[in-house]
């Protein structure tokens, strides 16, 4: 009989799902062993070489870069990854394992650095030992080089699945062929994590932080993931299956009526209107947007376009994605955030060791250091924006100068295409994420300059309580509800409407009715989330007056505990339903 067992972890994306697990190989390194027809056998080697190439290049253009971006020391890892690159065991014996098994290059390859990260593993030296993490590092690069993109793990499955992974990057949740995953659990991460986001975004039910989980569970194995409650259950029992069954067909049917309320205003009973958009990660999701009776796209996360891909995107294939989306949605907005790399989300072959990277080279730093990269999108953003309702915002901004500085380049950008005639929209708004605390403590200086804000709770919340957000092991003291956030929005929306600009909020905290009914009370204009959630908060406003939310936030606001917090507005929450 079957192993049996049940796991907890943190909830990030409701729904529940039945299914077959696949398990996803932790380095990404696994390739099935595909037989190569003696006359296509030097072809397969061609192939393998062709992606050394192609990755000595990547790897020679990205160590200029960043030898010129930083100092030289961080460079030096790219050396010894174009010495990897020239190694005679990795290169040679792959060829060589190729012409011998038959196989193709991706499975010769797995099979080559299992082997040479053992042998350097066991050499008694420090040095030596961590020449393993190279190892690895350089075959996946082979390895993107050899699948390019089409060919990702989990863009091959040929059968619905439930994914299992110790962790699953933003890079793997982009690649997911959304016909097939039907669900995700991983044994890290944390609640807001970017993998949770898509999830969420896709409404494929998941659970991440579930301690263990990747080293119980097979590929083949039956699992029930209740995304909703957190619980996963391995080869469940038939009275397991039975009821979970019945209680999917319940949130189903509570999802349809729940999409009646679509073509209705997001409206308080006594008139207050609050604007409900979507964050959308990939083009695809305009569907979903539409569908959900969204009000535009209040965040689209930009970068995702630039995970996995060989190659940075260029402006013209940048140019078409964004007008494609103006156009889907327009009249509504659509606002564009320029990418927020860094932190969790890397360029494929680009990563650099950064012991903190959420507090180090990231979204419009990274894009301030590398201006040539950063006015590509900044120009294929304005080259769309007359193709319906544009708006542009950045992430990550900490003070004063920041804004000075990406004003400053849009404005090299808006004189390169007027001196070359290319109309843009010159009405087109921007603004900030306020999503760092000195940029919310110092919001009054930063309303003057901009014309709106998007309060970014996922990031504020990790930097203002010290959390990481991908850390399951601190996610209990991740707290939406401490009185500290509460206050910084109440002060970031006040100086906002000081002076008289509209005032967001994109982060997860908007997707939770509960903490919606806060946001209202403080006087929150817009709030943007996944578009699955749009429907229930969207029932939550109607259901309230804003008078109530108000009092209520008073109230709140005195309370010295999330424990309190939460209490207080989950009875008055019970009370409206
Ligand atoms: C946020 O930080 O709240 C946000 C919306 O941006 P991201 O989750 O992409 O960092
Ligand atoms: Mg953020």
């Amino acid at each position: 009989m079957s192993h049996q067992r049940h796991f907890e972890g943190i909830p990030v994306s409701p729904g529940i799902v039945t299914g077959k697990a696949f398990r996803l190989d932790p380095r990404r390194l696994s390739a099935e062993p595909r037989p190569i027809p003696e006359a296509q056998v030097e072809q397969e080697v061609e192939r393998f070489k062709k992606a050394v190439e192609t990755s000595k290049t990547q790897i020679q253009k990205i160590r200029k870069k960043v030898e010129k971006d930083t100092d030289s020391s961080h460079a030096a890892i790219f050396d010894a990854h174009m010495f990897m690159l020239d190694d005679p065991i990795l290169i040679k014996e792959t060829v060589e394992g190729v012409r011998r098994e038959k196989k193709c290059a991706e499975y010769v390859l797995s099979q080559t650095v299992d082997r040479l990260a053992v042998l350097f593993k066991n050499i008694p030296d420090d040095y030596f030992s961590s020449r393993a993490t190279d190892v690895y590092d350089v075959a996946n690069q082979i390895m993107n080089n050899l699948r390019k993109v089409t060919s990702h793990p989990l863009r091959t499955l040929t059968e619905p699945v439930i994914v299992v992974a110790h962790d699953l990057g933003p890079s793997d949740t982009v690649m997911m062929d959304h016909s097939r995953v039907i669900g995700f659990v991983t044994s890290i991460g944390g609640p807001t994590s970017h993998t949770a986001i898509m999830a969420k975004a896709l409404a494929i039910p998941a659970v991440v932080g579930v301690a263990g989980i990747a080293d119980e569970v097979s590929s083949g194995d039956t699992l029930i993931v209740d995304g909703g409650g957190g619980r996963v259950i391995l080869n469940p029992t038939e009275d397991e299956l039975k009821k979970y069954e019945a209680l999917q067909r319940k949130i189903q049917e509570q999802e349809q009526t729940l999409c009646l309320l679509c073509e209705l205003p997001a409206e308080t009973i006594d008139g207050h209107k609050i604007e409900l958009s979507a964050n959308i990660e990939i083009p695809d999701e305009t569907a979903h947007v539409r569908s959900h009776g969204a009000d535009g796209i209040g965040l689209f996360r930009t970068e995702f376009l630039y995970l996995n891909q060989p190659t940075i995107p260029d402006e013209e294939e940048q140019f078409a994605l964004y007008r494609h989306v103006l156009e889907e949605i327009k009249p509504k907005p659509v606002i564009f955030r320029t990418f927020d790399l860094g932190g969790d989300k890397f360029i494929s072959g680009v990563r650099f060791k950064e012991l903190n990277p959420f507090m180090g080279l990231r979204a419009v730093r990274l894009g301030l250091a590398n201006p040539e990269i950063f006015k590509v999108q900044l120009r294929a953003i304005l080259r769309a924006s007359p193709h319906g309702n544009a708006k542009l915002m950045f992430p990550m901004v900490s003070c004063v100068e920041e804004v000075n500085a990406v004003k400053g380049l849009l404005k090299e950008v808006r004189d390169e295409l007027d001196s070359k005639g290319i109309p843009y929209s010159r009405e087109m708004e921007i603004g900030i994420m306020v999503e760092i605390p000195s940029a919310a403590i110092t919001a009054d200086i930063l309303a003057k300059e901009v014309d709106f804000f998007s309060i970014g709770t996922n990031d504020l919340i990790q930097y203002t309580l010290a959390v990481d957000r991908v850390n399951e092991r601190v996610a209990y003291l991740y707290e939406p509800y401490h009185p500290a956030i509460l206050r910084l929005i109440r002060d970031i929306i006040n100086a906002a409407h000081r002076e008289n600009i509209w005032v967001g909020l994109c982060g997860e905290m908007a997707a939770d009715p509960m903490t919606a009914i806060i946001l209202i009370g403080l006087g929150i204009d817009e709030l943007s989330m996944g578009p699955v959630a749009i429907p229930e908060v969207k029932r939550v406003i109607r259901n309230i007056r804003l008078a109530d939310a108000q009092r209520l936030t008073e109230e709140i606001l005195q309370m010295g505990t999330p424990a309190e917090i939460r209490c207080l507005v989950t009875a008055y929450a019970r009370q409206l339903m």
